[in-house]
């Protein structure tokens, strides 16, 4: 029997946004691979092997993968919203252009996810409605001058900006650093949406302007959507939560 690997993406959390497609791949596994919350948040089935490790094992946990399919086994490597962003997608390639050449003739398949970016934008409205990008906050993995230089630019260029990974234990000050220069590029009453655990029990949301954004409100599960001058805020009566939304146009002329 011929293995393959299929890297999967469970949304941010709840059942409800994994794909028919993702839900059928889960069913034909032999074996789970990822890290251990992840993996603890697919439904336990007979027969079926769980390798739950540590978030910083990523290229380790990738080629446990390619060994495996190259033993035959049906191997899903599962992933929080999307696999291919900020995630374990990316991390089997790298594992597989850098590995033994037979790992190139595997069977290997992305299927995709809700990105937490989405789920987040969807709760408040259409934040994401004109041009956007995604920045991860970490610096583990490249030079905080290059995120500073890529917040610049983001905000300079005009975009909304998702910000995933916005602390850690490990990174107590760059969130508070990353809003401190995003104040000196754009107007402090530009929304700054926190949206925390996003499709759980502990969902929270809020809303806030730049001005008012305080780190502390983040842990690590906790994505940043930064609004753009365009960004604007729908009241609404009755201590409901504005919507918040991004016009599809800005200065097109007809
Ligand atoms: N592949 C994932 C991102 C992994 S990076 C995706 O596409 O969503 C991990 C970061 O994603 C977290 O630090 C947080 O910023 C964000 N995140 C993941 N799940 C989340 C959720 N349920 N609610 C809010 N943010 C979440």
């Amino acid at each position: 029997m011929s293995g393959s690997v299929i890297i999967a993406g469970l949304g941010p959390g709840a059942s409800q946004w994994i794909t028919p497609e993702v839900a059928a791949a889960l069913d034909q596994a032999t074996d789970l691979i990822g890290y251990a919350p992840y993996v603890a948040r697919v439904p336990l089935r007979a027969g079926v092997e769980r390798h739950g490790s540590d978030n910083r094992v990523e290229i380790d946990r990738a080629q446990h993968a390619l060994r495996l399919a190259t033993e035959g086994r049906r191997v899903v490597v599962v992933s929080s919203g999307d696999p291919g962003v900020f995630a374990m997608a990316a991390a089997v390639f790298e594992a597989v252009d850098h590995g033994d050449p037979a790992w190139r003739e595997l069977d290997i398949k992305v299927l995709p996810g809700i990105s937490a970016m989405f789920a987040a934008a969807a709760r408040v409205g259409a934040p994401l409605g004109h041009d956007f990008c995604a920045i991860n906050l970490s610096d583990n993995l490249k030079p905080w001058p290059l995120v500073e230089q890529r917040l610049h630019l983001a905000a300079q260029a005009g975009f909304v900006i998702a910000l995933y990974n916005p602390l850690s234990k490990a990174r107590p000050w760059q969130l508070g650093r990353a809003l401190e220069l995003l104040r000196n590029e754009l107007p402090g009453t530009v929304p700054v949406i926190f949206a925390s655990a996003v499709g759980d029990a502990r969902e929270a949301i809020d809303i806030v302007s730049l001005s008012d954004a305080d780190p502390q409100r983040a842990d690590m599960r906790t994505l940043l959507l930064i609004g753009s001058v365009h960004s604007r805020l729908i009241e609404r009566a009755g201590g409901a939560p504005p919507f918040v939304y991004t016009p599809r146009s800005i200065g097109a002329t007809a």
